[in-house]
């Protein structure tokens, strides 16, 4: 799939059609700082019960029971930035991809 990068969509914080400059949209890791950090939850005991429930160890849990990597392609969100007032939306693909590219 290749999209342009820049395009002109509706933008709700000016409430019309204006140049968005497109990026794709990546998971942030989440700070360390953060309420839900795993670090917190371990500092307060929230893994509650004997053991650690299969949560804290050196590989992550879901690796043992969910099969990962069984699909060729993939939903890409793109990230939207408004030339004009500079603001973020995130918008998702309806169609799975296996290439993706801008430009
Ligand atoms: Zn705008």
């Amino acid at each position: 799939m290749k999209i342009p990068k820049i395009i002109n969509t509706y933008c709700k914080y000016c409430k019309k059609h204006t140049a968005h400059s497109v990026s794709q949209a990546r998971v942030k890791e989440r700070g360390s700082l953060k309420k839900g950090s795993i670090q917190r939850a371990m500092k307060r005991g929230l893994g509650k019960g004997h053991g650690n429930l299969g949560k804290y160890g050196s590989k992550p849990a879901i690796s043992k029971w969910k099969r990962t990597g069984a699909k060729g392609s993939k939903r890409v969100d793109l990230r939207l930035k408004c030339n004009v007032c500079n603001k973020t939306t995130v918008k998702a693909t309806r169609s799975r991809v296996k290439k993706f590219s801008l430009e």
